[in-house]
Formats: C-alpha cells, structure tokens, sequence
C-alpha cells in the first residue's frame, strides 16, 4: 500500500500534524510511524503540563503567534475530547529589585500578544491571593494552566485513530528515500511507501532531517530538566503556577512550582546537559551521542560563553541543598525536607554551529516533505496550531 501521508513521531507536535492534515484531506490515507511502545514517550510526556499563555514570546515571532492560536485550540480540544484541564493562572515573581525591570519587559510581550487582564501586583498584594509566595513584586497571568499532555496525545492518536489514521508503536524509522514520486521509508518493521513525508522526531529531529535528505540548520543538544516533589503538606500551599523571572540570555524559563494535574506539586526543571539524548537520569551515557555533542562547534561555542552557568545547573543536577536554594526565594516556607526526588524531562535544544540556541519553531523542506526541525517549549500547548501550519506548508507545496 502507498500511504498518503507518513508522519514520523507519536509526540505531540506529529500526532497534532497528521491530525491537521487528516482535516484539511480527509480522503488521505495517514499512517504515524513511533519507535517507542507508547505515545508522548519522550519531551511531550515528560513535560512541566503547563498549558502557556503566550506571554514571554517577542511579539510577530513563530511561537508567539502559535503559542495564542495552540492555546485556544487546545482547550477547546480538551473540552471536544473530555481531556482534564485547569486553569490555574500564574504568578511571575521578581524576587527582588534588580528584576523587576525584566518582569515590566515580559508585562510589556504579553500586552502586545494581546493577553487581557495581566495584572502587576506588589508583594503584599500577591501574598493575598498566594501567601506561601516570597517575591517583591508579580505579573498576574490568568490564562495560564495545566494539563497532561501523555493524556492530550492519547486523545489526539485516538482522533486520528477514529477517522481512519493509523499509530504504528514500536516502529524505527532507519531511512528515507525519495524513489520517483514516493518516499520508501526503511524502518524496523520493513518498508513503507508514502507520496508525502512530515518527520516530527523531537529530540532526533536533526536525523531525521539527514535521513529525508536535507541539511540540517543545526544540531539537537539534549538538555535534562530535573524535578522534585513538593511533600502534600508543602504542595497544599501552592495553587497557582510560580514561576520566576526568566533570564533572557537563555531559552528556558527557569526553576518553578507547578501544580499539576494529579494534585501533585513540582519544583524544577533545572537545564543540564544530557549525556544522551534519551537520558533521563545523570547517570545514562551514550558513548557515541555525547561524543557527537561534544566534537560539535555549537557545544564548545556555547560552553564558552555559558561555562560558568553551566556549572551551577551541574551543581544544582547533583545537590539537592544547592536546588533547593534556588527554589526557596520562590516559597520562603518551603523546607528542604518537603523535596523529594521527581522525574525528568530532556529538551531538544536546537543549537546553531557557532552555538547559537534557536528558540523559535524552525520547518522546512520542500517537495512533499516536511521537517520539523525545532519544537521547543511552549510546542505541546501550540501543538495544534503548529500541525495547522505544516499541514498548511505541505498542501500549498503540492502541484
Ligand atoms: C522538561 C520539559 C518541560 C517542558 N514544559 C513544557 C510545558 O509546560 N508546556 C509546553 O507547552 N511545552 C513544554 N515543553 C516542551 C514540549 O514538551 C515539547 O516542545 C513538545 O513536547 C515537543 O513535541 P514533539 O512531538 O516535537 O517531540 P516529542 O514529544 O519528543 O516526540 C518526538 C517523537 O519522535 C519519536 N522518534 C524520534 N526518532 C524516531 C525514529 N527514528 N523513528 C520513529 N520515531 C522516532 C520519539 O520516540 C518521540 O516519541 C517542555 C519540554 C521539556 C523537555
């Protein structure tokens, strides 16, 4: 059989992709080729489940725009599919003066995405909706909230799945090839043909791109995010999400408490380097992956620059005295006890040779294919919004 359509990647983005484009061609035969035995095995299951507001993204970027129509979308997915959600707004907490100017310049973005009623507040008066919260001042965002997005993909496979797609688990795609007007895709499980090609590989994204025939822009360096547990009576104090000012010499947005779905309550994610692209804990090595993150120019670039940095997320992955720390001016209450290990999530940070780190969504491809070359944070909120798009790009392609 000739597929219409193979996407490569159960996470979010691919299974929302092969969804948009299952709308747009509903005559289209769609198949989703997964290595892993589950959907959202990998970034999109093992994220922080925050749904984003869209207020941190420079206005008239990718992500900006993505992230306010993704959220939309998928709220009005999870309603459509019964998927839980809440919104719990959020809280951005200067923890003292030196931030604030970088809290006015995320007021400012968010403004000009058009979020209504952010509210600054002081300390005082965000101790009166939050009182665990330390801070000298606050942005309110009331969109913000949480999901679980392993639940999000389950709905979208069965979508897909309902309207006559099909998931394919366990399944590793080995190469790609263009033969006259199909691509024979070599996988795992044997060959399978399809005259049109969307890899949406997350953290392999950048072999994907190799395997379809193009060049990558850059390379994926696979930082782990660590997280802790609050202990129930210390996760009771949280209600709303808190999250810290974010540095903006870097792509994430730092160490916060989130509550999550489940009741549960985390602190993190910290940002390390992984010692392999999959690796959950820092004690995973893949001898050949890191060898390949550490031969690349982008790493020694951004080693260089970013050293001292580097060393203290390394500190805070291996001492829980030093996480803790950085977590406390967020919740002064907070006691080192209430920490209890977590898990973990590895980001496929997007990194140029010259150790530039791309934050914005990055596709490209032409002729019947398309790669998604960088999802990152907020991609499992704009998950929709961004297959709409690479479905727009592979259609309008066709002739
Ligand atoms: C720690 C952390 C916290 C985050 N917090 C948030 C948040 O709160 N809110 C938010 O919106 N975003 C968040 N993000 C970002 C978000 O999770 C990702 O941007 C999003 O999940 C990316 O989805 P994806 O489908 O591109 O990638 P993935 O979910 O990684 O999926 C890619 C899939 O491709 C498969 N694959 C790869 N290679 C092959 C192959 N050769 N053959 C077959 N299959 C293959 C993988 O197994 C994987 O399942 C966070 C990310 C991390 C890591």
């Amino acid at each position: 059989m000739v597929y219409d359509l193979i996407v490569t990647g159960a996470g979010a983005v691919g299974l929302a992709t092969a969804l948009n484009v299952q709308r747009k061609r509903p005559d289209w035969s769609v198949l989703v080729l997964e290595k892993a035995s589950r959907v959202a095995a990998h970034q999109t299951g093992h994220n922080s489940g925050v749904i984003h507001s869209g207020v941190y993204y420079p206005p008239g970027g990718t992500r900006a725009r993505l992230c306010r129509r993704g959220y939309d979308q998928l709220l009005a997915f999870c309603d459509e599919e019964e998927v839980p959600y809440r919104i719990t707004g959020k809280f951005i907490v200067a923890v003292n003066e030196a931030e604030l100017p970088g809290l006015s310049r995320i007021h400012e973005r968010g403004r000009a995405n058009g979020l209504q009623n952010l509210r600054w507040m002081s300390g005082d008066e965000m101790r009166e909706h939050s009182p665990h919260t330390g801070g000298v001042a606050a942005l309110w965002v009331p969109q913000s909230g949480i999901v679980d997005y392993a639940a999000v993909s389950e709905a979208y496979a069965r979508r897909l799945e309902r309207q006559g797609g099909v998931v394919q688990l366990n399944t590793t795609v080995l190469g790609q090839q263009r033969s006259g007007r199909e691509f024979v895709v070599h996988t795992s499980r044997g060959d399978f043909r399809s005259r049109h090609l969307i890899n949406c590989g997350g953290l392999y994204s950048d072999h994907l791109t190799e395997m379809s025939g193009e060049r990558p822009e850059v390379q994926i360096l696979p930082f782990r995010g660590e997280y802790y547990e609050l202990a129930p009576a210390a996760a009771a104090r949280v209600q709303h999400l808190i999250y810290p000012v974010p540095d903006p010499a870097f792509p994430f947005l730092g160490v916060h408490l989130t509550p999550m779905i489940d009741g549960r309550v985390e602190a993190g994610p910290n940002a390390v380097l992984a010692f392999a692209r999959e690796g959950y804990r820092n004690t995973v090595f893949n001898r050949r992956e890191l060898a390949a993150a550490l031969g690349y120019s982008g790493f020694r670039a951004l080693a260089r620059k970013h050293w001292r940095k580097g060393a203290r997320e390394l500190q805070r992955s291996f001492s829980k005295r030093a996480f803790y720390r950085s977590v406390r001016p967020l919740m002064p209450s907070l006691q080192l006890k209430d920490l209890r290990p977590g898990g973990a999530g590895v980001r496929a940070m997007a990194v140029g040779p010259r150790g530039e780190m791309v934050d914005d969504f990055l596709f490209y491809g032409a002729d019947r294919l398309i790669n998604v070359a960088n999802a990152p944070s907020p991609a499992a909120t704009a998950s929709l919004a961004i297959g709409e798009e690479v479905a727009g790009r592979l259609l309008d392609q066709r002739d």
